[in-house]
């Protein structure tokens, strides 16, 4: 048995789905307030979490999108935010049925069960659930912490404070560490979330500060690398396409090593937070790991 067997099943779930702007996915080169206010394609993705049942606990890699944005008037922090949100996101279904607690009993667990979330960044799509699970430990790159905390209305980017620093929400900043590890090259600091190798998480900045990613080793199968929304789909990781959201330079500088990191484990899975085939891809694998 090696380090990563203990890795026993990755699935995904969906809270729900929307429509972003195509710009929001394919990158432009249109000034912002262009394309939220003027742009007229759009693109439905769903809002995925990623559950990862390890010999020692459940894992999740973030927690989607809480239920109020559709049924709560008053979800948005002020009026201002508001307007811009109804012009970024549109025909956001989230149903009863959405939700987190109900996608994991679907899949075979409970909330209640969760001992850990490793949250890829901040924006309200991917701490929506933490409610819901209080008892877990919450993990998320301390620059995503101080973005929030810091000026410049982070909450027009979707990171509302009062909404993540929720009373008795267990909270800790990533503590990355230099790392040798040869399977994580070219990346020099790391986080073994379990301490056994299994789920790694590394520093993949660039869509929002303190950005990060996971990989999840899993024995036989393919190793599978969680970006939240670093890219929306591996091709355009291959293209050096980044999306509108974030800061393009950075964006690139974390694509190359992504890209770096795939060459030397060339069955890598990339799997983004809004990949619409993320269950296949996990479906296909899986079969790939029977003899
Ligand atoms: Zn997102």
């Amino acid at each position: 048995m090696t380090a990563q067997d203990v890795t026993r099943a990755v699935s995904v779930i969906t809270t729900g789905d929307g429509e972003v702007h195509h710009e929001h996915v394919y990158g432009t080169r249109k000034p912002e307030l262009w394309w939220i206010f003027f742009g007229r394609r759009w693109v439905r993705l769903p809002i995925n979490v990623y559950v990862i049942e390890h010999r020692d606990g459940l894992v999740l890699f973030d927690t989607g999108q809480d239920r109020a944005v559709v049924t709560d008037p008053g979800y948005y922090p002020d009026p201002i935010t508001a307007f811009f949100y109804r012009h970024i996101f549109r025909d956001i279904h989230i149903g009863p049925e959405d939700t987190l607690p109900v996608q994991l009993e679907g899949a075979g667990y409970s909330a209640g069960q969760v001992d850990k979330a490793v949250i890829s960044h901040l924006h309200s799509d991917h701490v929506g659930g933490i409610a819901d699970i209080p008892q877990a430990d919450l993990y998320a790159g301390e620059k995503g912490f101080d973005y929030m905390r810091g000026p410049n209305h982070p909450e027009r980017q979707t990171v509302y404070r009062d909404r993540i620093e929720i009373p008795g929400a267990k909270w800790h900043m990533i503590p990355f560490a230099p790392t040798d590890d040869p399977a994580v090259v070219p990346f020099t600091e790391a986080f073994d979330l379990m301490g056994d190798g299994s789920m790694i998480v590394l520093p993949t900045p660039g869509h929002l500060p303190g950005s990060v990613s996971m990989l999840v080793r899993r024995g036989a199968a393919p190793p599978l690398l969680l970006v939240g929304d670093l890219t929306y789909d591996e091709q355009l990781l291959d293209r050096d396409q980044v999306g509108a959201v974030g800061d393009p330079a950075q964006l690139r500088e974390t694509y190359a090593k992504v890209r770096a990191l795939r060459k030397h484990t060339p069955d890598l899975i990339i799997l983004p937070a809004h990949d619409p085939d993320a269950a296949q891809k996990l479906d296909e694998s899986a079969v790939a790991q029977a003899p």
